[in-house]
């Protein structure tokens, strides 16, 4: 018998048992989205049963928002369904505790249990991947909000002026021009005018700036070229400021950065945020680091949340 963790992402859902020691057996898969909002539980139950088929308890780290009283997930712009329903399901199928947290939330913890948080209570973790998110823990408390979705920063507004428009439809918010998602978008924005037509980008993209993808961007800039250089150090420049804007508002020790975009980026995500950060900042700027627990923070978070229940 051993604890549970659910990573609920974006695209796919992963799954592994654990305990104290970390994670022993793990499982991922694309997300169900073909059997409507019921289909992602039942999804969930089956993975499960493929790692551990009696369970201590279950922690579960998810896309959000999240309901956390309800043990659901609500509106979320990645599902096309409105409302998910995680905790009851599993309850049921397992007769074990569930308990549901924001994954950014799931991330911190993790961080903290099981990652390079264990010497300090003020501590911060962001993610960088399709979208931006952030999980905090301030003098030993978890910030959990009301719902369970406390330090939103992908929607903390770096220009209202701007007329890069978030997802969520405000203007310039900082996932807007930094999220995986919307990079190209702020990047032919920032192309536009140049003589990018001469550059790897544009043989990158066949020529297409609607083909341009942010590993496109990112592969280019690796491979010098200036154009792509430019717009990592725009993104960057963005970064410092939301960077900032953590390290103004929650005071943390240290701060750890994983996702896709960082975890195969980390020193073209990192040193511009290095550099730029002292401009915004009025707070002492703590030590910036990548996750060393990478694409299983949310995991190592969810099982740390199993742990505590029981
Ligand atoms: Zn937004």
């Amino acid at each position: 018998m051993s604890y549970v963790a659910v990573d609920i992402g974006a695209t796919n859902i992963r799954v592994a048992c654990g305990d104290e020691s970390g994670l022993k057996r793990k499982l991922q898969e694309e997300t169900d989205q073909a059997n409507g909002a019921e289909g992602v539980p039942q999804q969930i139950i089956r993975m499960i049963r493929g790692v551990e088929g009696d369970p201590v308890a279950i922690g579960v780290g998810s896309i959000g928002p999240i309901d956390h009283s309800r043990g659901m997930i609500t509106n979320t712009p990645n599902y096309p369904f409105k409302e998910i329903q995680v905790t009851e399901p599993l309850r049921a199928a397992f007769e074990a505790p569930v308990e549901i947290m924001n994954d950014c939330s799931a991330g911190v913890l993790g961080e903290h249990v099981f990652g390079a948080g264990g010497e300090t209570d003020n501590l911060f973790y962001v993610t960088m991947s399709t979208g931006l998110g952030g999980g905090a823990i301030v003098d030993g408390h978890l910030l959990a909000g009301k719902d369970g979705n406390a330090v939103e920063i992908g929607h903390l507004t770096i220009n209202p002026y701007s007329s890069v428009i978030c997802g969520c439809g405000c203007p310039g918010h900082w996932e807007a021009f930094s999220g995986g998602k919307n990079i190209p978008y702020y990047a032919r924005s920032l192309l536009q005018g140049t003589r990018w037509r001469s550059s790897l980008l544009n043989d990158l993209c066949g020529g297409d700036p609607q083909g341009i993808t942010a590993k496109m961007i990112f592969d280019a800039a690796r491979q010098n070229d200036e154009h792509a250089l430019m717009v990592v150090e725009e993104i960057g420049k963005v970064n410092a400021v939301g960077f900032a804007d953590i390290v103004n508002a929650y005071d943390p020790e240290l701060i750890t950065v994983g996702g896709s975009i960082a975890l195969n980026n980390p020193d073209l995500i990192l040193a511009p945020i290095e550099r730029y950060i002292a401009r915004h900042v009025i707070n002492r700027v703590p030590e910036i680091m990548i996750t060393p627990i990478g694409e299983d923070v949310v995991l190592y978070g969810a099982i740390a949340l199993a742990l505590d229940m029981s």
